[in-house]
């Protein structure tokens, strides 16, 4: 009876909405829109102060789009297609920053957004077939739906070293860069990471700093990004037939309009590789070189090993120093099985005089100091240390929400205490009217993120007006269903090569976590069709009520 009172009490001072929406980005913005016109009332909660996402938190120097513009865009309105153009073929932060801007003013988005709200808490109340929301700042949100569009990469890892509280300099995370900027003219600089932020900024924070000091764990694939204006054989592909180039984005294996090649590596020759390669390699398109050399390259050890050498001979070109040259080169992944990263300039900066790279696999760091970085025999003064560090990819900011609690008051961390367990990547069983937006299980960080979102946006919108018109008011994943997902989820990652490297799409960059590949490896346009049929099957795995 307490609780039943309790629940009932939070209840009558709630915000009562159809759907609560969990984040501003990309994915939470294009769900408020498609869920006012269906028809249901709907709330966006947001810790940020505005509309972005990714976007709106990662301002660090040098942060862009990897996929090419055109193709990270939202495709569900010509018009907005027509009424939006992209200055550059990779666009600044600032510039996608401004672009979701210009979609919540369009679309009226912002009325319905509560910013610097961040939601700590949520609970299924099974008499009333709701879902409470508790937030850190107003009112509780009473829902029917319950819609985490949290982000993949949004959940900042914290620093695994120690002293960082005492370090007398300044310190920043590329994934919380101040809004004003940071002024590093003239100062003493430390990067530590060499993922895709730090790859990104080391050149533009090693023209401004007096010295850079660079640390690495584990050396990261890069490619020249060649940016500059939109390329114009893709804007007029594009732009002859707009509703053929997106349809086949959805088609695809990445979201990026390409065709799936069937030649493997050894049934060309070498100069036939290299001439594939330099093409691609000149292209400056992370999907190209991704899927378009050889069918074998992101599936086979040696078909692989032929991209990785004949990259390595890059660095070894750029970089002039040998020892630096060779301690950028990684040795201990498949190409493709860690995000590679886009860069401008990245390895040429090491050619500059006030850049130094240090080796962590040589030298581990002891610790941070007042002054500085120690380690295992240098120390390192410092005015400045930025950690790129990255994220607690796909699942940190779902667990963050502590706890969700499903049927029976069981919490979704006990449930995935050894590791995400999902239907699709987007319900989980046990959680009614429960949904993830490019969950762990969907093709989400494997993909062009655009494409992935608007097809989960669209499946879940379209489920919750279908629902509704029948006149249900639960939808649940079956356990049987679920663990179908899970082993094709593994049949599938078993025929790539990711299981031979340790990387955030594994949960090894962070400590304790539990190991296993979370997104699907199947492909965009294979979930796309597998999702489909579930429909089509009378919602195969699902039970209503
Ligand atoms: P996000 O943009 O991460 O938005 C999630 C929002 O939820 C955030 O604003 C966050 O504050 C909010 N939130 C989370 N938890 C809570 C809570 N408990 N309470 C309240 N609010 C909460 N993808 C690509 O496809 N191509 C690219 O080129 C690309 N480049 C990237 C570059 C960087 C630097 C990063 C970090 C990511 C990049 N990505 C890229 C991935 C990118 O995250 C997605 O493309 C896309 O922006 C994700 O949108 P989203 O709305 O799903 O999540």
């Amino acid at each position: 009876a307490m609780v039943a009172t309790r629940a009932s009490d939070e209840r009558g001072t709630a915000q009562q909405v159809d759907v609560a929406v969990v984040g501003a980005g990309f994915a939470g913005l294009y769900l408020l829109h498609r869920l006012r016109k269906a028809g249901f009332s709907a709330v966006g909660l947001e810790e940020a102060g505005d509309v972005g996402g990714t976007w709106y938190w990662n301002r660090y120097p040098g942060a862009r789009c990897d996929i090419q513009t055109i193709d990270y865009s939202y495709t569900f309105d010509p018009e907005l297609e027509a009424a939006w153009t992209w200055s550059e073929k990779y666009a600044t932060q600032p510039e996608i920053l401004r672009y979701l801007g210009f979609v919540a003013d369009r679309y009226d988005l912002r009325r319905d957004i509560r910013f610097k709200t961040r939601v700590t808490e949520a609970r299924w109340d099974e008499a009333s077939e709701r879902w409470l929301i508790t937030t850190d700042s107003g009112a509780p949100v009473s829902c029917r739906h319950y819609i985490m569009a949290t982000g993949c990469l949004s959940a900042p890892k914290p620093p695994e070293i120690d002293g960082v509280k005492d370090f007398k300099g300044e310190v920043y995370f590329t994934g919380r860069w101040p809004h004003d900027g940071v002024n590093l003219a003239g100062k003493r600089v430390a990067v530590i990471g060499t993922g895709s932020s730090a790859i990104q900024s080391i050149p533009l924070i090693a023209e401004q700093a007096a010295h850079l000091t660079v640390f690495q764990r584990t050396p990261n694939f890069a490619l020249p990004a060649h940016n500059g204006p939109p390329p114009l054989d893709r804007m007029s592909l594009l732009q002859s037939d707009r509703a053929t180039y997106r349809a086949q984005a959805r088609q695809s294996m990445a979201g990026v309009p390409y065709p799936q090649q069937t030649v493997v590596s050894w049934q060309l020759s070498d100069a036939e590789r290299r001439e594939r390669f330099e093409r691609a390699w000149a292209a400056g398109d992370l999907v190209h070189i991704l899927t378009q050399l050889w069918a074998d390259q992101a599936v086979d050890v040696d078909g692989n090993k032929i991209v990785q050498d004949l990259i390595r001979e890059k660095i070894r070109a750029a970089v002039k120093d040998p020892e630096t040259a060779a301690a950028l080169t990684p040795h201990d992944h498949p190409f493709g099985a860690k995000r590679p990263c886009l860069d401008t300039n990245y390895y040429a900066t090491y050619n500059r005089p006030n850049v130094t790279l240090v080796n962590l696999r040589q030298e581990p760091i002891k610790a941070i100091t007042a002054s500085g970085i120690s380690t295992n025999g240098r120390s390192f003064d410092l005015d400045v240390i930025v950690f790129a560090t990255g994220f607690d990819a796909m699942t940190g900011a779902i667990r963050a929400v502590h706890p969700i609690t499903g049927r029976g008051g069981k919490s979704l961390s006990d449930v995935w205490a050894q590791g995400p367990q999902t239907y699709l990547g987007l319900t989980v069983a046990g959680f009614p009217n429960f949904f993830m937006i490019t969950g762990p299980g969907s093709p989400s960080v494997l993909s062009n993120m655009a494409v992935s979102i608007e097809q989960h946006v669209d499946w879940v919108v379209d489920r919750l007006a279908a629902l509704r018109d029948a006149g249900f008011t639960t939808i649940e994943p079956t356990e049987t269903a679920q663990a179908g997902w899970g082993r094709h989820m593994t049949d599938c990652s078993m025929l790539t090569l990711h299981r031979l490297a340790n990387t955030w799409y594994t949960g090894a960059n962070v400590p304790g976590k539990v190991q296993g590949l979370m997104p699907y490896t199947g492909g965009v346009g294979p979930y796309r069709s597998i999702c489909d049929e579930v429909v089509s099957r009378g919602m195969l795995g699902f039970r209503l009520t």
